[in-house]
C-alpha cells in the first residue's frame, strides 16, 4: 500500500542500521487520527534504496503472522523510499533481554526464566516457520533483529537481508555484502547458500543469546579462528549457566554440521510446546507437593 507523505509524521531516531534509519513516528488513519508506526529510511545512495525495496517486496509477500514485523506501506519521498511498519513499543530483542539482567530475582520463581526463555524460543519459531512456508529466507536472523511489542509479543523483523526462493528452494548469494559472521551457518560463508537449515543455525545462537541473556555469541573466540573451530573441530558454544539442558539439546540440534538433519522450524513450534507443558506440569506437580508439605523448600 502507498501511503501519501503527508500522512506521514516523523519525530525521533530509534534505530540505526547500515543502509537505513528507523524513526518512530505516526500514519494518519481516516477519522480515527493518528497511530504510532515505525519509519525505515533509506540512506540516500542507492544500495541503500535498493535493498529497503526488496525489504518492502519480501515483507508484502510474506504478509501478516503475529510473530512477524508488519508492513503498513511504503511512501516515495524525493529520492529515498520510506518502509512504514507496527510499531514494537519494547524495541529490539537483544536490548529486553540486556535488561532483564537486572531483573529483582525474587520477581521470578526458580523456573520463570527457563519458562520464559521457551516462550521466546516458541514466538521467534513460529513467525519464522510461517516465513519459511512463504518460501522466504531470512539470513539475518539474531536478537537485535527480533523486536518486542505490545504484550511482549516478540516479532521477527529486519528483512534486510531476506530472499525469496519460491523457483530454487535455496539461495545462492552473488554479491559480497555484510555477513552476520557468528550467526551464520558454516555452509552459508563457505558456499554461500542459504536454505531454511542455515536460518535454524542462526535460530540456535539465537536461542543461546536468549539463554544468556543478551550475551555476545563465542565469547573469547577470535572471529578468524572460527570458521576452522566449527568444520574442523566440531567445536560448538557450551551450555550456558543456568540455561537447562532442554533448551541446549535444542540449540545444539540447531548446529548439526549436516543441514539436513537439523531440525525445520516446524519442528521447533512443536519441540518448545512441549518443552512449556512440561514446565508446566512440573510446575503443578511441585505446586502441590508443596501445598501438601511434602516439600521443603528452603
Ligand atoms: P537495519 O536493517 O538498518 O539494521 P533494523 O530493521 O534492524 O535496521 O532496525 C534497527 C533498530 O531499529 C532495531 O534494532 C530496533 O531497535 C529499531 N526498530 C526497527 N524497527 C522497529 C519497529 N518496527 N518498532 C520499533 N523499533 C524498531
Amino acid at each position: 500500500m502507498r501511503i501519501a507523505r503527508n500522512h506521514i509524521r516523523m519525530h525521533r531516531t530509534i534505530g540505526e542500521g547500515y543502509f537505513g534509519l528507523v524513526m518512530e513516528g505516526e500514519i494518519y488513519k481516516k477519522q480515527t487520527s493518528w497511530t504510532r508506526v515505525a519509519v525505515k529510511i533509506s540512506k540516500s545512495h542507492v544500495e541503500g534504496s535498493i535493498s529497503l525495496a526488496n525489504e518492502a517486496v519480501i515483507m508484502a509477500k510474506i504478509g501478516i503472522h503475529e510473530n512477524v514485523v508488519r508492513l503498513l506501506g511504503v511512501c516515495h519521498h524525493k529520492d529515498s523510499l520510506l518502509l512504514i511498519m507496527e510499531y514494537a513499543e519494547h524495541g529490539n530483542l537483544r536490548s529486553h533481554l540486556l535488561l532483564q539482567r537486572n531483573t529483582n530475582a525474587e520477581e521470578c520463581t526458580h523456573s520463570c526464566p527457563t519458562q520464559k526463555a521457551f516462550l521466546h524460543a516458541l514466538q521467534v519459531a513460529k513467525g519464522m516457520a510461517y516465513i519459511t512456508s512463504h518460501k522466504c529466507i531470512h539470513g539475518d536472523l539474531s536478537a537485535r533483529n527480533v523486536l518486542v511489542g505490545a504484550g511482549n509479543v516478540l516479532k521477527v523483523s529486519d528483512f534486510g537481508l531476506a530472499k525469496d526462493i519460491h523457483y530454487y528452494e535455496f539461495y545462492k548469494r552473488k554479491t559480497p555484502g555484510i555477513v552476520p559472521f557468528k550467526w551464520t551457518a558454516p555452509e552459508s560463508l563457505i558456499d554461500k547458500i542459504y536454505t531454511e537449515a542455515s536460518d535454524v543455525w542462526s535460530f540456535g545462537v539465537l536461542l543461546w543469546e536468549i539463554a544468556t541473556l543478551g550475551g555476545l555469541p563465542y565469547p573469547g573466540v577470535p572471529i578468524e579462528e572460527l570458521y576452522e573451530l566449527l568444520t574442523k573441530r566440531n567445536y560448538r558454544m557450551k551450555q550456558p549457566p543456568n540455561c537447562s539442558k532442554k533448551l541446549y539439546n535444542l540449540m545444539v540440534n540447531c548446529w548439526n554440521e549436516l543441514p539436513n538433519n537439523r531440525p525445520r522450524f516446524s519442528d521447533l513450534v512443536g519441540q518448545t510446546q512441549q518443552a512449556m507443558s512440561e514446565l508446566e506440569k512440573s510446575d503443578t506437580l511441585m505446586q502441590d507437593a508443596q501445598r501438601s508439605g511434602e516439600v521443603v523448600t528452603e
